[in-house]
Order: structure tokens, then C-alpha cells, then sequence
């Protein structure tokens, strides 16, 4: 099963051309890493799927339902989003931040208790709810970031470069959560990255962008072992080596 698709999707910013013709379906409940140079079009292939994008031709599907731009915010409600930046709210502590999305539904009857669940899961100590952002580690505070995507255990996740800022061992320490999350909640992940090895560790299929066309898109590991031509070669000779 699908979690979204795209039909013939091309989009451009002005002049430039960002996707390229692409056609590809995403496994529902699986973590698909897309990889491939900057610029390659795979923030903007998220952003298509949250519609923060509007393709310039082609069709997204997400959730088996054409993607309805009147209704996004009752979508986005099922759809986790985190960058790099965690944009966290500086003046709201770390459970107001978590949770934050309670007051868009206004159904959680105990938020509290679903944002102590989550920091404990990615190992935040349950003490830190009171602090503010300013007094957390860039580790923590992309923990914190993790929770408040997943405060509303939306069914798709959508990750751009959320690690690329951190240092190696939180990086390593914060992948072992996120395995850890995916078994205990699983979910749809697409997890923007330019960290193969990261891709190698957590995903189950691999996208590869290259100025906004698709090269390969399977199993981690046949990509990784048979790649499907000389330019994803190359990539991974070079990321892995
Ligand atoms: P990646 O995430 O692989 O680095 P992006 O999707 O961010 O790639 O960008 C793809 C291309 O689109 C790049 O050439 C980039 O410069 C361009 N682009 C991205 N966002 C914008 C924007 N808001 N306005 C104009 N061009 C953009």
C-alpha cells in the first residue's frame, strides 16, 4: 500500500526546474530515505506532500485521496513535519511546545500525558517539561522537535535533513530513537537526507534525486548493491567510502 504518490509531477520555481517528470508511489509504513545532491528537488518533493508545494503539472495523492488544496489544514493534522531548524516557539517550554498542536484539534483530553510519552521515548527527561528552548542542547532541542511532530501520532512523518546539524554521536544517538519510535508507533516516514549512512541504518527503500529527476528508487539494499547506473554508483562510492 501507498502512503502518497506522485503522477507525472513537474515543478518549477519561476525559471528553475525543480522535479522533473516524476512519477513514484511511497510504502505505507516503511521509512523511504531520499538522498541525492543539493539541489536535487527532495525538500521539494516533501513539500509537495504537505502541499507547502503546488506542483506545476502532474497529480499527488496522498492517503489514497487527491491532494484537496482547500483542505490542508485538516490533512496537515495527520502529517508530521520536521526540518533542520526546529523552529521551536522560544517563549513556550517544552511541553507547550510538544504539545502544541492539541489546541488545533482540541481533542487531546490529556496532552500532557502524550507529550511525557514521547519524551521519554527519544530519552528527554520528563523534568525538562517546564524548561525553555534556549536552555537545551541542539540535540534536545531536535528531540523536542521530534515529540511535537509526533505529538498528534500522525500516520505520515515527513523529515528534511532533521540530524544534519548535529554532531556524530547525537546523530547516531537520535537514529537508535527513531528506530526505536518506528517499532513501537509505526508509521510512514520520508526522511530527506544527504547522510547515506544514515539512509543505510534507518530505511527500508531508497529514493535517489538528481537535478530533479528520479535515478533509483528500491530496497536500501539494492541500491546500495546494485546500483542502477554510474551517477548512483558514483554517489555511493563517494558517501560511503
Ligand atoms: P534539495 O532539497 O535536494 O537541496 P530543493 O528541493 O531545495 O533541493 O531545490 C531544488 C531546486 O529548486 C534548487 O535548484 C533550488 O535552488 C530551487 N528552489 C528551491 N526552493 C526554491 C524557492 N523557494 N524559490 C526558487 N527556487 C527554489
Amino acid at each position: 500500500m501507498k502512503v502518497a504518490e506522485f503522477a507525472g509531477i513537474t515543478h518549477r520555481y519561476n525559471d528553475q526546474v525543480a522535479i522533473k517528470n516524476l512519477s513514484i508511489g511511497f510504502e505505507a509504513n516503511k521509512i523511504t530515505a531520499i538522498i541525492g545532491m543539493s539541489g536535487s528537488g527532495k525538500s521539494t518533493a516533501l513539500q509537495l506532500i504537505n502541499g507547502l508545494v503546488r506542483p506545476t503539472l502532474g497529480d499527488v495523492r496522498v492517503f489514497n485521496q487527491a491532494l484537496n488544496y482547500n483542505e490542508l489544514t485538516s490533512m496537515r493534522l495527520k502529517i508530521g513535519y520536521m526540518v533542520q531548524n526546529t523552529g521551536l516557539f522560544p517563549h513556550l517550554t517544552v511541553a507547550q511546545n510538544i504539545s502544541i498542536a492539541s489546541k488545533l484539534t482540541g481533542e487531546q483530553t490529556n496532552p500532557l500525558n502524550r507529550a511525557e510519552e514521547l519524551m521519554e521515548l527519544v530519552n528527554i527527561p520528563v523534568t525538562f517539561k517546564k524548561k525553555y528552548p534556549y536552555q537545551l542542547s541542539g540535540g534536545e532541542q531536535q528531540r523536542v522537535g521530534i515529540c511535537r511532530a509526533l505529538f498528534l501520532n500522525p500516520p505520515l512523518l515527513l523529515m528534511d535533513e532533521p540530524l544534519g546539524a548535529l554532531d556524530p554521536l547525537t546523530r547516531h544517538e537520535i537514529q537508535n530513537e527513531i528506530r526505536k519510535l518506528q517499532e513501537i508507533e509505526p508509521r510512514s516516514i520520508l526522511l530527506v537526507t544527504h547522510d547515506l549512512r544514515e539512509a543505510k541504518k534507518l530505511a527500508d527503500f531508497i529514493v535517489v534525486m538528481d537535478s530533479g529527476r528520479l535515478l533509483q528508487f528500491d530496497t536500501t539494499e539494492n541500491v546500495l548493491q546494485k546500483p542502477s547506473n554510474e551517477k548512483v554508483k558514483k554517489l555511493i562510492d563517494a558517501s560511503l567510502s
